[in-house]
């Protein structure tokens, strides 16, 4: 099968829950959502999916080559999948760093130990600053609305 003759034999197929409009967070991770990764756990054309998708050059949100993305970070990976079908190049990670943890995401690992508590404090210490920028000037919450 070449070019993009496969797609219309795949699993999904036409199945528009694959890329659901104006996708969040919590409405991916919704075990409905999750669910169809079971469907790209038995498909033949991962690595050909995420070639033609491009899902994270293109920002996706959604279903692609047996990950659920949202804007073109991996939220979670269907069984069986390997790190080959990600067809961009593995660079080497940088472990106990934020950075560490965007490139695991990106490889479509679940991030290491210390990556994943790096990604977390940096996170808490974005929270902290927000929080005290809120309060020196308390007007600049509304303003943004
Ligand atoms: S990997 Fe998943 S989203 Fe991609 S073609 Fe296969 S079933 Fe569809
Ligand atoms: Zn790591």
């Amino acid at each position: 099968m070449s070019g993009t003759e496969w797609v219309r034999g795949a699993l999904c197929a036409g199945d528009t829950r694959f890329t659901p409009d104006g996708a969040t967070e919590d409405s991916l991770r919704a075990p409905a959502v999750r669910d169809l990764l079971t469907v790209c756990e038995a498909c033949p054309f991962r690595s050909r999916c995420v070639a033609l998708v491009l899902p994270r050059h293109s920002r996706f949100d959604g279903v692609c080559g047996g990950r659920l993305w949202l804007d073109g970070r991996v939220l979670d990976t269907c069984a069986g999948a390997r790190q080959s079908e990600l067809t961009e190049e593995a660079s080497p990670i940088t472990h106990g760093t934020e950075a560490g943890a965007r490139a695991h995401n990106r490889r479509g690992e679940t991030a290491c130990r210390w990556c994943k508590e790096a990604g977390r404090l940096a996170q808490r210490e974005r929270r902290r600053r927000k929080r005290a920028a809120d309060q020196t000037n308390p007007t600049h919450t509304k303003e943004k609305k």
